[in-house]
């Protein structure tokens, strides 16, 4: 690795020709059953990271009127971006129909009625897909599951006669297809393969091809192997899409969406920190580094657990937490970890951070927020911001 001895820590690093060979190896296997790959924004958002997913020809997918912004500066054409989000607001929408946006994943009754009436107003057509909650469990996190019966996305089975009769009856409305998310972190494909089963008989039970519906858009939610990061750096995209290619049983000519976000940026990020104190403590000893939970929620937010290395220190392992310096006691990145016998000024490296880590940055106790720092082939280069 290069020397990283002048950077001003904590930082946020990228290997960009790491983030470059997941997004080649992920549009190759898609582009074997002719797939189509949005990217989800809010995974990262950072300028540099979306500039390079857009030459690799990559969709969006947005949550939010901003990120539908941020996409077009950047680039990304109107034609590929869909937005989701149990939320929306008018001024979303209206965005969204007034860029004439790929299509809008509505979520509840009341939203399409929002939407027709924002299309109506406009005197323009709304391209409308319904977000399913098809209630399958993801063996993930709770926080992470969106496509159980308990959690707040999509519309339920129950109510998805009325919202394809109200898009056949609205003059605003064309009616896309289906959407499905149904979690994130899924590391398993089991969940994949129930999804797809699930997908066959919402779309035979439902008569969506009567419908008109020509899409239909599997979400993501594809993990990442946050214990192995520097072996498994590349996500088993092969697989993923070969279980898809060999279940779903859709018409010909059925257009398939991802919107993948963790599996391409999430193994392309690092946190660098330096070690600001270690003490001993009552039965522990605590190593306290120079980021917390203000540049890396995860941990604390659904006990995310991510790999950690001293660069620094050849020395002879010992236990370890690893804590940031924030007044918050669940600001702790690992607990009882080996590390070698770490120092004050050592640099540690917190591996996995390209997903939902710079885009989740919070200033709480006014915390800075860090600069981003971009590698490629051997050596810290310019970003070109
Ligand atoms: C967050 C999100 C994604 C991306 O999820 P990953 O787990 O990062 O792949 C895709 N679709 C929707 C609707 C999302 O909200």
């Amino acid at each position: 690795m290069a020397d990283f001895s002048g950077i001003k820590t904590p930082a946020y690093f990228y290997d960009l020709d790491l983030l470059k060979k997941t997004l080649g190896v992920a549009s190759r296997e898609a582009d074997r059953y002719g797939y189509r790959l949005h990217y989800a924004i809010k995974a990262n958002n950072n300028p540099v990271i979306l500039r390079i997913i857009r030459e690799y020809g990559y969709g969006t997918d947005c949550v939010s009127g901003n990120e539908m912004l941020r996409a077009l500066e950047t680039g990304f054409t109107a034609g590929g971006m869909v937005l989701a989000g149990v939320g929306k607001t008018d001024v979303e929408i209206e965005l969204a129909i007034k860029n004439d946006i790929f299509c809008i994943n509505c979520e509840s009754l009341e939203e399409l009625e929002v939407a027709s009436k924002i299309a109506g107003k406009l005197k323009k057509i709304v391209r409308v897909a319904l977000r399913v909650n098809p209630s399958i469990k993801a063996d993930t996190h709770r926080y992470i599951t969106t496509g159980g019966e308990e959690n707040k996305f999509g519309i339920v089975l129950p109510q998805l006669r009325q919202a394809l009769d109200y898009c056949k009856n609205s003059a605003e409305i064309e009616f896309t297809g289906l959407h499905f998310h149904i979690g994130s972190q899924i590391t398993s494909l089991d969940p994949f393969k129930k999804l797809c089963e699930t997908v066959n008989r919402v779309w035979r039970e439902f008569d969506i091809t009567d419908y008109s519906g020509k899409m239909i858009n599997l979400g993501g939610g594809y993990g990442i192997d946050y214990k192995k990061p520097e072996t498994n750096s590349v996500p088993d995209f092969g697989s993923f899409f070969s279980l898809f290619a060999e279940y779903l049983e859709l018409p010909r000519g059925t257009s398939v969406h991802f919107e993948l976000g963790r599996s391409l940026v999430g193994q392309c990020g690092r946190i660098l920190t330096r070690v600001l104190y270690t003490k001993q403590g009552a039965g522990k000893k605590f190593v306290i580094v120079d980021a917390g939970m203000t540049e890396l929620i995860r941990p604390a937010l659904y006990q995310a657990v991510h790999r950690i290395i001293n660069v620094s220190s050849p020395g002879h392992p010992e236990r370890y937490d690893v804590v940031g310096p924030v007044c918050e006691s669940s600001d702790v990145f690992a607990k009882d970890i080996m590390l070698p016998r770490t120092l004050r000024g050592d640099m540690l490296h917190i591996l996995s951070c390209g997903a939902y880590t710079e885009s989740m940055n919070m200033n709480f106790n006014l915390r800075e927020k860090p600069g981003s720092v971009y590698f490629s082939e051997g050596k810290i280069v310019p970003g070109e911001e």
